[in-house]
């Protein structure tokens, strides 16, 4: 019996069982590592394969592996299954940032529409922009045929969400596309497809990796023809990910449906718990952490129907909670009174990890200005892991306490 989905819920089922076309008579998947399969009398001669044409057949449990660098057994049964749950063509990469290259490889655009977000991508623009004539724009600038907008949600470092069906309709109605980096939204959170995306891009490094252990990036796009392209540029670009990675990111899939609505629900409890801290006029104190050390906390469960997220665009009735069906953000940002305080936090506390990156089990804390050159000092990203919440709120309680009282190194 075929696995059930529905848009709207992140299905344990085939989480573990989409792939069970390609399974063999092992209960757990093998690692493979072989670059190259043999060759069968009668099977199909690899010069006269067509991937954009032979898409199909490169997707089926029955595709017979020619080398590596086109498929291997692992990134079949891991593309099965992101497809399966992202209700789209999944294709994998060696990391985000080139899946976000070969987005803009197969979307070509003229000018492209961009605002804040990850510093990565804006570097992929660079490079891309090195040989042909691209213009960069703001996504409340005009749009005009050519244009692809590329929109980040929820927004990194802070969390708060963009409204997708706003800027769908907007570059749709130029006959532009519409890039999503929904990395801070895996399923089950949130689907942009649902509100008029054209390509899903994650940094499965992030959320669907989840271990911090692997690099990988993952593209859905609508259509065979499109994952038929990608396939074919992978083949060319040679930005597929490890065999390795393939099979530590098979085994992180079975368990996206219990860790990520954890993460979500964790952080969505630290982040109204920071707020009211924020909140607190100095010489007072919340919880009994005291006041006038934080001064805001940026989270989309605290944005509210209406708001715009980092600034301008959205429709008035916008509602986060509705893109955000699954759950909100595990990873936001507050900023600090003072950057004393936001150098010292990461390295005063015991559960959370001072460390860049997100998505994993464990939580991280980073002072962002660490990573990203254009930061404010004061600002902390904290990606929320699958602990005890409780857990973490001590931590960070007994941590603002000794940095108050000057106990901790500053
Ligand atoms: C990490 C990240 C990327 C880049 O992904 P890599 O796997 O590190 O290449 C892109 N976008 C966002 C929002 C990210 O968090």
């Amino acid at each position: 019996m075929a696995p059930k989905s529905d848009v709207s819920r992140l299905s344990g089922t085939d989480l573990i069982h989409a792939d069970e076309a390609f399974s063999d008579t092992n209960v757990a998947p093998s690692i493979s590592v072989s670059t190259t399969f043999k060759q069968a009398v009668d099977g199909p001669l690899a010069a006269a394969l067509d991937i954009t044409r032979d898409a199909e057949m490169f997707r089926s449990p029955d595709s017979k592996h020619v080398y590596s660098r086109y498929t291997q057994q692992t990134y079949s049964r891991v593309e099965a299954i992101l497809s399966k749950i992202n209700h789209g063509y999944a294709i994998t990469y060696s990391s985000g940032l080139s899946a976000a290259h070969a987005a803009f490889l197969l979307l070509k655009p003229k000018r492209v529409a961009i605002r804040n977000g990850y510093h990565g991508v804006h570097g992929v623009l660079e490079i891309y922009k090195r040989e042909r004539d691209v213009e960069i724009i703001d996504l409340d600038d005009d749009f005009r045929p050519g244009d692809v907008c590329w929109l980040e949600t929820p927004l990194n470092p802070t969390g708060q969400v963009r409204d997708i069906k706003y800027y769908a309709d907007k570059i749709h109605a130029v006959g532009g596309k519409l890039g999503i980096d929904a990395t801070f939204g895996p399923p089950p959170l949130s689907y942009p497809f649902k509100w008029g995306a054209d390509v899903v891009m994650h940094s499965g490094t992030k959320y669907f990796g989840g271990h911090s252990d692997m690099l990988c990036g993952i593209l859905v796009v609508k259509t065979i023809n499109e994952w038929g392209q990608l396939l074919a540029d992978r083949t060319m670009t040679g930005t597929m990910m490890g065999s390795l990675e393939s099979w530590l990111l098979l085994r992180s899939l079975r368990t996206l449906h219990l860790r990520v609505p954890r993460q979500s629900s964790n952080a969505t409890v630290l982040a109204h718990w920071l707020h009211k801290i924020a909140n607190t006029p100095e010489g007072k104190e919340h919880d009994g952490v005291p006041g006038g050390m934080v001064l805001q906390v940026w989270h989309d469960s605290l944005q509210g129907r209406g708001s715009k997220g980092d600034g301008k665009g959205g429709r008035p009735e916008f509602e986060p909670k509705e893109q955000m069906e699954g759950g909100f953000a595990p990873t936001f940002g507050m900023m600090l009174t003072k950057p004393e305080y936001a150098a010292a936090l990461p390295f005063a506390l015991e559960f959370f990890i001072p460390a860049t990156s997100l998505g994993g089990v464990e939580s991280l804390i980073e002072q962002r200005a660490r990573s990203d050159p254009g930061a404010d000092p004061r600002l902390i990203r904290l990606s929320i892991g699958v602990e005890d919440v409780e857990d973490l709120k001590s931590d960070l309680r007994r941590a603002f306490n000794e940095i108050k009282k000057g106990k901790a190194k500053l």
